[in-house]
């Protein structure tokens, strides 16, 4: 075997793994994928193969696999059981937040992690987790090369106007703009739609990434031209545990009224809203489209009240669209869901064809559609593999 990339992902008390052999020409084919889940909690490591059978099902007491560093070297003793004579030529990281001027991926150098790191009261929830994972392999292979790829990067390509907010200037000066996330998800299907669909690739596309984090993203000839989610990863649709977009006076109105405190709210407001909070169920949306519950076809009419809403907007920044696009969890898989949305969006011009959304075909509008819509499953991975490769010159 070849050279092999390693693509990382950690999140709060995860770290999500990927490899990528890269043959010839730089074509990259996925070997393993698997993460390491319950970090502080209950540590679990799952991998599967490239045939999607199970190579790793293995846990830990919860002092033994702590942290991401221990994640990793549990990770790095499975790959080297299991691909011995593959060498890795680097490690493309998502990072979630490259500020307000990174708009490509970033070569990790001692320089790019102190600039990394004033990025972190952005996102801190978040980018502290992805930086531990890059010190994780720092130490662990410090001659390995390292690539940060950003969930913003994709939407620096908007206006200025499309990133402010109506406060003082100054605030926009000090960072506070919309960034908008899933950029490396949007970034993969504007790269993959001139081969699976060339005739709506350079036109006026809205894409959903429906997910347990939701956003959509208008784009005009590939490019951001506007996004739902905002300064953070709360802004925008309603999502699993995430309320989406707020009247920022309910914050205060919680602050002062209700006597919560901020960690409180933002607890509530990461973990306990959403499809979650309106259902009072869960966020799995699987399990609400079962659901006999009044409140669980609740969540499910205002997260699809959400998306109409949302594209009504971004087609009005489009100035019309000529495409819609389905990807991610939910906007992959839940023929329901596109149904749903694609009937609210019936004047738009979105003729939905029953049986290809059934059937999750590429193209699910009908011929006659005057905007037609589709399903194309989102790789951020591959997109990150990719990144890893072009920046090291493989
Ligand atoms: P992601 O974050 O992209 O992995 O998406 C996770 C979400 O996709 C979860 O909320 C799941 O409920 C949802 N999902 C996955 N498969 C289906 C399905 N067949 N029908 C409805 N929702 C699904």
């Amino acid at each position: 075997m070849g050279q092999g990339i390693l693509v990382l992902n950690a999140g709060s008390s995860s770290l999500k793994f990927s490899v990528f052999e890269v043959g010839a020409g730089g074509a990259l084919q996925a070997m393993a994928v698997g993460q390491v889940e319950g970090l502080g909690t209950a540590p679990r490591l799952k991998a599967k193969g490239a045939d999607g059978g199970v190579i790793a099902d293995q846990s830990w007491t919860t002092s033994d696999v702590a942290n991401h560093g221990q994640a990793l070297q549990e990770i790095a003793t499975l790959l080297r059981s299991r691909f011995s004579g593959q060498e890795l030529a680097g490690v493309g990281h998502r990072v979630v937040h490259g500020g307000p001027n990174y708009s490509a991926p970033l070569l990790i150098t001692p320089e790019a992690m102190d600039t990394l790191e004033t990025f972190v009261p952005l996102a801190p929830l978040h980018q502290p987790h992805n930086l531990a994972a890059i010190r994780a392999v720092q130490e662990a292979r410090p001659e390995l090369p390292q690539v940060a790829c950003f969930d913003t990067a994709f939407h620096r390509t908007q206006d200025e106007v499309a990133q402010l907010y109506g406060l003082p200037y100054e605030y926009f000066e000090r960072g506070i703009r919309r960034y908008g996330f899933h950029g490396l998800s949007y970034e993969y299907i504007a790269a993959t739609l001139p081969e699976v669909a060339p005739e709506i690739a350079a036109g006026r596309v809205v894409v959903a990434h429906l997910g347990s984090g939701a956003s959509m993203c208008a784009m005009h000839h590939g490019r951001s031209v506007g996004s739902s989610m905002g300064f953070t990863a709360l802004d925008g649709l309603l999502m699993g545990t995430r309320p989406g977009n707020l009247d920022p006076g309910i914050i205060l109105y919680l602050l002062q009224q209700e006597g919560m405190s901020a960690r409180d709210v933002e607890n509530m407001l990461y973990k306990r809203s959403g499809l979650l909070g309106l259902s009072g169920i869960g966020n799995d949306m699987r399990v609400l489209q079962e659901s006999d519950a009044p409140r669980a076809r609740l969540a499910i009419d205002h997260f699809v009240y959400r998306i109409s809403r949302e594209l009504g907007g971004l087609a009005a920044v489009l100035g019309g669209i000529d495409a819609f696009v389905f990807t991610a969890g939910i906007g992959e898989n839940s023929a329901h869901i596109r149904r749903l949305v694609c009937e609210q969006a019936k004047w738009l011009g979105i003729d939905l064809d029953a049986a290809a959304n059934e059937q999750a075909g590429q193209r699910i509008s009908s011929v006659g559609s005057k905007v037609s819509a589709w399903v194309v499953p989102t790789n951020e991975e591959l997109m990150i593999a990719r990144h890893t490769c072009k920046l090291l010159g493989l």
